[in-house]
């Protein structure tokens, strides 16, 4: 089986590794499990020792005679293309309790295979998936780090997001280019009460130029009332959006658009 490259295919091989992250699915007989990118079944396996339901898609069908051996009553495998699938539909005759999402994802399409469920509005308790580490530092940063950013609020918005552990290289088959590491995404039931269009927006017009001061790239909003919210906190004008919590982010939405609805 010769892995293919365009496809991410990176194969785990190391049982600890699989072991671990599926200790960290929580998901029981009356949950639904859907996972991203079987391939050869590794993860696949230890999944199906929950009972739960479980949905896979595979855009590889070359990947069938791995994976036929383990469909039965409550595994299916869907050999489509994950961002282009109804997942809805597909579900749509499974009764469970709570959604869980898990994969060793390709990661040349891991952040469009992370909005794409977020915007499916499927109600997805957790997320776990393996992608590369530093994708995963971008996904979990706190404040006053460079690799926090607007995908860290946006993301954060919907779920508590948490670097669960790194995996060498060496677990994969092929070796991949790129450090790896499993990060947990666990729903919010505290999502502020804001219109999400345009806070998103202003998250990523506060990025728009990372060294630039939010002053600067807030030239377009009512910086008057930002300051005054700046200053509750005790900033000046200096500070740079990677500077501020979510919390302070809302409190200057809430200063400029505090009087419209969700
Ligand atoms: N789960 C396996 C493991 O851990 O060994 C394979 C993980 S491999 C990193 C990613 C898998 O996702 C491959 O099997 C690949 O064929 C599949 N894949 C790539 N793009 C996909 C897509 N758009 N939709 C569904 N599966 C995809």
């Amino acid at each position: 089986m010769k892995a293919k490259k365009n496809l991410g295919q990176n194969f785990l091989i190391d049982q600890i590794i699989i072991n671990k992250i599926s200790e960290n699915v929580n998901a029981n007989e009356s949950d639904l499990i859907i996972e991203i990118g079987p391939g050869l079944g590794a993860l696949t396996k230890e999944l199906k020792k929950k009972k739960a339901n479980l949905i896979c898609y595979e855009i590889d069908s070359d990947m069938k005679p791995y994976l036929n051996n383990l469909e039965d009553e409550l595994t299916k495998i869907i050999y489509k293309d994950i961002l282009t699938s109804n997942i809805k539909e597909d579900i749509k005759d499974i009764s469970y309790n709570n959604l869980y999402v898990v994969g060793n994802l390709p990661y040349y399409i891991t952040t469009p295979i992370v909005k794409f469920l977020i915007n499916l509005d499927l109600n997805i308790k957790e997320m776990i998936f393996m992608v590369q580490d530093e994708v995963a530092n971008r996904f979990t940063a706190l404040p006053n780090n460079s690799d926090y950013g607007s995908i860290t609020l946006y993301l954060n918005y919907y779920y508590n997001t948490v670097k669960l552990f790194k995996v060498s290289k060496k677990s994969f088959n092929p070796i991949p280019k790129v450090e790896s590491a499993v990060i947990k995404f666990v729903k919010r039931n505290d999502k502020p009460k804001i219109n999400k269009d345009l806070y998103f927006k202003l998250i990523n017009d506060s990025f728009k130029m990372k060294r630039k001061t939010l002053k600067n790239n807030l030239k377009e909003y009512d910086y008057k009332k930002i300051e005054d919210v700046l200053k509750k906190y005790n900033l000046n004008d200096t500070i740079r959006a990677e500077e501020l919590s979510e919390n302070i982010f809302i409190d200057i939405y809430n200063s400029l658009y505090g009087d419209i609805n969700e």
